[in-house]
Protein backbone atom coordinates (compact mmCIF):
# COMPACT_ATOMS: atom_id res chain seq x y z
CA UNK A 1 0.00 0.00 0.00
CA UNK A 2 1.14 3.71 -0.63
CA UNK A 3 0.01 7.12 -0.61
CA UNK A 4 1.05 9.06 -3.52
CA UNK A 5 0.98 13.09 -3.26
CA UNK A 6 1.83 16.19 -5.71
CA UNK A 7 1.38 19.96 -4.78
CA UNK A 8 -0.73 21.72 -7.44
CA UNK A 9 0.43 25.39 -5.96
CA UNK A 10 1.26 26.41 -2.46
CA UNK A 11 2.33 30.20 -1.26
CA UNK A 12 0.04 33.04 0.27
CA UNK A 13 -1.92 33.36 -2.72
CA UNK A 14 -3.25 29.84 -2.79
CA UNK A 15 -2.71 26.25 -1.65
CA UNK A 16 -3.54 22.90 -2.79
CA UNK A 17 -2.22 18.99 -3.47
CA UNK A 18 -3.56 16.31 -4.87
CA UNK A 19 -3.39 13.18 -2.40
CA UNK A 20 -3.88 9.85 -3.86
CA UNK A 21 -3.91 6.30 -1.83
CA UNK A 22 -6.46 3.70 -0.48
CA UNK A 23 -8.31 3.86 -4.15
CA UNK A 24 -9.52 7.21 -3.88
CA UNK A 25 -8.13 10.55 -5.14
CA UNK A 26 -8.34 13.68 -3.24
CA UNK A 27 -7.66 17.55 -3.47
CA UNK A 28 -6.83 18.54 0.37
CA UNK A 29 -7.22 22.13 0.18
CA UNK A 30 -8.52 23.46 -2.72
CA UNK A 31 -7.07 27.36 -2.94
CA UNK A 32 -6.95 27.99 -6.79
CA UNK A 33 -9.52 28.77 -9.31
CA UNK A 34 -11.11 25.54 -10.54
CA UNK A 35 -9.82 26.03 -14.30
CA UNK A 36 -6.50 26.51 -12.84
CA UNK A 37 -6.38 22.85 -10.48
CA UNK A 38 -7.69 21.46 -13.76
CA UNK A 39 -5.00 22.79 -15.94
CA UNK A 40 -2.62 21.71 -12.79
CA UNK A 41 -3.61 18.57 -12.59
CA UNK A 42 -3.70 17.33 -16.19
CA UNK A 43 0.20 19.33 -16.18
CA UNK A 44 0.96 16.17 -13.74
CA UNK A 45 -0.50 13.68 -16.15
CA UNK A 46 -3.93 13.62 -13.51
CA UNK A 47 -7.61 14.31 -13.94
CA UNK A 48 -10.17 16.54 -12.07
CA UNK A 49 -12.78 13.62 -13.19
CA UNK A 50 -10.79 11.35 -10.97
CA UNK A 51 -10.83 13.18 -7.64
CA UNK A 52 -13.12 11.45 -5.93
CA UNK A 53 -13.59 14.09 -3.17
CA UNK A 54 -12.09 17.39 -1.83
CA UNK A 55 -10.50 17.86 2.11
CA UNK A 56 -10.21 21.86 3.46
CA UNK A 57 -8.46 22.55 6.32
CA UNK A 58 -9.79 25.93 6.35
CA UNK A 59 -12.25 28.86 5.51
CA UNK A 60 -9.65 31.25 4.13
CA UNK A 61 -9.73 31.66 0.44
CA UNK A 62 -6.20 30.80 0.00
CA UNK A 63 -7.48 27.52 0.66
CA UNK A 64 -11.05 27.53 -0.53
CA UNK A 65 -11.08 29.46 -3.64
CA UNK A 66 -11.86 26.27 -6.18
CA UNK A 67 -14.53 25.15 -3.51
CA UNK A 68 -17.61 26.37 -4.98
CA UNK A 69 -17.27 25.22 -8.61
CA UNK A 70 -16.07 21.96 -7.76
CA UNK A 71 -18.81 20.94 -5.40
CA UNK A 72 -21.86 22.80 -7.19
CA UNK A 73 -20.64 22.50 -10.84
CA UNK A 74 -18.53 19.52 -10.85
CA UNK A 75 -20.18 17.38 -7.79
CA UNK A 76 -17.04 16.82 -5.68
CA UNK A 77 -18.43 15.78 -2.36
CA UNK A 78 -16.22 18.85 -0.18
CA UNK A 79 -15.24 17.46 3.84
CA UNK A 80 -14.67 20.05 6.36
CA UNK A 81 -15.25 20.76 9.98
CA UNK A 82 -18.17 21.89 11.50
CA UNK A 83 -17.11 25.32 11.81
CA UNK A 84 -15.80 25.41 8.12
CA UNK A 85 -19.38 24.03 6.88
CA UNK A 86 -21.23 26.94 8.89
CA UNK A 87 -18.96 29.32 6.91
CA UNK A 88 -19.19 27.74 3.76
CA UNK A 89 -22.97 27.47 4.12
CA UNK A 90 -23.43 30.60 2.84
CA UNK A 91 -22.00 30.09 -0.98
CA UNK A 92 -22.25 26.00 -1.45
CA UNK A 93 -25.85 24.42 0.06
CA UNK A 94 -25.29 22.33 2.90
CA UNK A 95 -26.08 19.05 1.41
CA UNK A 96 -22.96 19.47 -0.55
CA UNK A 97 -20.70 19.43 2.25
CA UNK A 98 -19.94 16.63 4.74
CA UNK A 99 -18.51 17.09 8.03
CA UNK A 100 -15.01 15.92 9.61
CA UNK A 101 -15.24 13.43 12.84
CA UNK A 102 -13.96 15.82 15.41
CA UNK A 103 -13.82 13.32 17.88
CA UNK A 104 -11.39 10.48 15.59
CA UNK A 105 -10.64 9.41 11.62
CA UNK A 106 -13.02 10.01 8.83
CA UNK A 107 -13.34 7.40 6.23
CA UNK A 108 -13.22 8.87 2.57
CA UNK A 109 -13.07 5.64 0.48
CA UNK A 110 -9.90 3.56 2.14
CA UNK A 111 -8.24 6.63 3.44
CA UNK A 112 -8.14 7.58 6.90
CA UNK A 113 -8.61 11.84 7.75
CA UNK A 114 -8.07 13.02 11.50
CA UNK A 115 -7.94 16.10 11.80
CA UNK A 116 -6.59 18.58 14.48
CA UNK A 117 -7.81 21.63 15.24
CA UNK A 118 -5.11 24.36 15.38
CA UNK A 119 -4.50 27.77 16.89
CA UNK A 120 -5.18 30.25 13.00
CA UNK A 121 -7.68 33.04 13.10
CA UNK A 122 -10.89 31.28 11.32
CA UNK A 123 -12.87 28.63 13.50
CA UNK A 124 -12.50 25.12 12.29
CA UNK A 125 -9.06 25.36 11.08
CA UNK A 126 -6.88 21.93 11.28
CA UNK A 127 -4.04 19.95 10.67
CA UNK A 128 -4.90 16.95 8.88
CA UNK A 129 -3.49 13.74 8.72
CA UNK A 130 -3.95 10.95 6.13
CA UNK A 131 -3.36 7.24 6.10
CA UNK A 132 -3.81 4.32 4.36
CA UNK A 133 -3.31 2.53 7.38
CA UNK A 134 0.05 1.48 6.48
CA UNK A 135 1.67 5.00 5.64
CA UNK A 136 0.78 8.16 7.09
CA UNK A 137 0.94 11.97 5.30
CA UNK A 138 0.04 15.14 7.37
CA UNK A 139 -0.67 17.96 6.15
CA UNK A 140 -0.18 21.22 8.49
CA UNK A 141 -0.61 24.86 7.13
CA UNK A 142 -1.85 27.70 8.62
CA UNK A 143 -1.01 26.68 12.28
CA UNK A 144 -0.80 30.19 14.44
CA UNK A 145 1.89 28.38 16.63
CA UNK A 146 2.94 25.08 17.56
CA UNK A 147 0.58 23.67 20.03
CA UNK A 148 1.28 20.10 22.02
CA UNK A 149 -2.33 18.93 20.54
CA UNK A 150 -0.78 19.23 16.79
CA UNK A 151 2.89 17.61 17.78
CA UNK A 152 0.87 14.79 19.31
CA UNK A 153 -0.71 14.15 16.20
CA UNK A 154 1.80 14.62 13.78
CA UNK A 155 4.48 12.68 15.56
CA UNK A 156 4.27 9.33 13.71
CA UNK A 157 4.18 9.85 10.02
CA UNK A 158 6.01 8.89 7.11
CA UNK A 159 5.97 12.46 5.11
CA UNK A 160 4.30 16.11 6.36
CA UNK A 161 3.87 18.88 4.33
CA UNK A 162 4.95 22.16 6.50
CA UNK A 163 3.98 25.18 6.50
CA UNK A 164 7.52 27.78 6.40
CA UNK A 165 5.27 30.89 6.05
CA UNK A 166 8.22 33.53 6.64
CA UNK A 167 11.47 34.79 7.80
CA UNK A 168 11.02 36.59 10.75
CA UNK A 169 13.43 39.54 9.76
CA UNK A 170 12.52 39.49 6.08
CA UNK A 171 8.92 40.22 7.37
CA UNK A 172 10.07 43.14 9.95
CA UNK A 173 11.83 44.88 7.16
CA UNK A 174 8.94 43.56 4.43
CA UNK A 175 6.34 45.84 2.96
CA UNK A 176 3.18 44.54 5.11
CA UNK A 177 1.65 47.29 6.81
CA UNK A 178 2.16 46.75 10.58
CA UNK A 179 -1.32 45.42 11.48
CA UNK A 180 -0.98 42.45 9.02
CA UNK A 181 2.78 41.92 10.24
CA UNK A 182 1.15 41.81 13.56
CA UNK A 183 -1.37 39.34 12.34
CA UNK A 184 0.87 37.21 10.95
CA UNK A 185 3.84 36.89 13.97
CA UNK A 186 0.33 36.81 16.27
CA UNK A 187 -0.50 33.14 17.78
CA UNK A 188 -3.25 32.91 15.39
CA UNK A 189 -1.12 33.87 12.25
CA UNK A 190 1.57 31.92 10.27
CA UNK A 191 4.52 29.86 11.65
CA UNK A 192 7.90 31.27 10.74
CA UNK A 193 10.89 29.18 9.06
CA UNK A 194 12.09 28.65 13.04
CA UNK A 195 9.06 27.59 14.99
CA UNK A 196 8.43 25.73 12.05
CA UNK A 197 11.81 23.98 12.43
CA UNK A 198 10.78 23.68 16.41
CA UNK A 199 8.03 22.08 15.28
CA UNK A 200 10.57 18.85 13.56
CA UNK A 201 12.31 19.10 16.49
CA UNK A 202 9.89 17.55 18.00
CA UNK A 203 8.13 15.48 15.96
CA UNK A 204 12.19 14.34 13.36
CA UNK A 205 12.16 10.24 13.87
CA UNK A 206 13.82 7.83 10.91
CA UNK A 207 10.85 6.57 9.49
CA UNK A 208 10.27 10.53 8.56
CA UNK A 209 11.39 10.26 5.55
CA UNK A 210 9.87 13.10 3.43
CA UNK A 211 9.17 17.06 4.24
CA UNK A 212 7.49 19.31 1.67
CA UNK A 213 7.78 23.16 2.80
CA UNK A 214 4.69 24.94 2.13
CA UNK A 215 2.82 28.38 2.43
CA UNK A 216 6.47 30.33 1.81
CA UNK A 217 5.08 33.89 1.75
CA UNK A 218 6.62 35.65 -2.33
CA UNK A 219 7.39 38.69 -0.13
CA UNK A 220 8.55 37.67 3.43
CA UNK A 221 10.85 34.41 2.79
CA UNK A 222 12.76 32.23 0.00
CA UNK A 223 13.28 29.23 -0.62
CA UNK A 224 16.72 28.98 0.70
CA UNK A 225 15.75 30.40 4.12
CA UNK A 226 13.69 28.11 4.89
CA UNK A 227 15.75 25.27 3.48
CA UNK A 228 18.66 26.52 5.56
CA UNK A 229 16.06 26.37 8.62
CA UNK A 230 14.91 22.90 7.65
CA UNK A 231 18.41 21.39 7.08
CA UNK A 232 19.47 22.64 10.25
CA UNK A 233 16.58 20.69 12.60
CA UNK A 234 17.56 17.58 10.08
CA UNK A 235 21.34 17.73 10.95
CA UNK A 236 20.70 18.31 15.14
CA UNK A 237 18.76 14.97 14.72
CA UNK A 238 20.53 13.64 12.48
CA UNK A 239 17.80 12.95 9.84
CA UNK A 240 18.28 12.00 6.00
CA UNK A 241 14.62 13.13 5.12
CA UNK A 242 14.40 14.62 2.18
CA UNK A 243 13.50 18.33 1.69
CA UNK A 244 11.11 19.72 -1.22
CA UNK A 245 9.97 23.23 -1.61
CA UNK A 246 6.56 24.04 -2.90
CA UNK A 247 6.10 26.38 -5.17
CA UNK A 248 2.89 28.99 -6.11
CA UNK A 249 3.27 29.21 -9.33
CA UNK A 250 3.97 25.77 -10.56
CA UNK A 251 3.22 21.90 -9.74
CA UNK A 252 5.55 19.99 -7.78
CA UNK A 253 6.77 16.34 -8.99
CA UNK A 254 4.46 13.84 -7.87
CA UNK A 255 5.65 11.60 -4.53
CA UNK A 256 5.20 8.40 -3.70
CA UNK A 257 5.31 7.10 0.13
CA UNK A 258 6.03 3.12 0.55
CA UNK A 259 6.74 1.81 3.64
CA UNK A 260 10.20 -0.89 2.53
CA UNK A 261 12.18 -2.54 5.32
CA UNK A 262 11.13 -0.04 7.76
CA UNK A 263 10.58 3.32 6.12
CA UNK A 264 10.44 4.68 2.43
CA UNK A 265 9.27 8.07 0.76
CA UNK A 266 10.07 8.16 -2.94
CA UNK A 267 9.49 10.47 -5.95
CA UNK A 268 7.73 8.83 -8.47
CA UNK A 269 9.88 8.33 -11.52
CA UNK A 270 8.10 9.81 -14.80
CA UNK A 271 5.02 9.22 -12.50
CA UNK A 272 1.22 10.48 -13.61
CA UNK A 273 -0.75 11.56 -10.93
ZN1 LIG B 1 -5.42 30.66 6.77
ZN1 LIG C 1 -3.24 29.91 4.11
Amino acid sequence: MSIRYCPLGSGSSGNSFWVSGGGVELLVDCGLSARQLEERLVGVGGALERIDAIVCTHGHRDHILGTEILACRRGKPLWVTHQTCEFLSRKIPHELIHCLNPDGPTRIGGLSVTATPTQHDIPGSVALVLSDGEVSLGVATDLGRVTPRVVDALKSLDALILEMNHDEEMLARGPYPNHLKRRILSDYGHLSNAQAAGLLDHILHPGLTQIALAHLSEKNNTPALALAMAEAALRRHGSRAELIVCEQSRVGTPREIRRRDGCSAAPLAEAAC
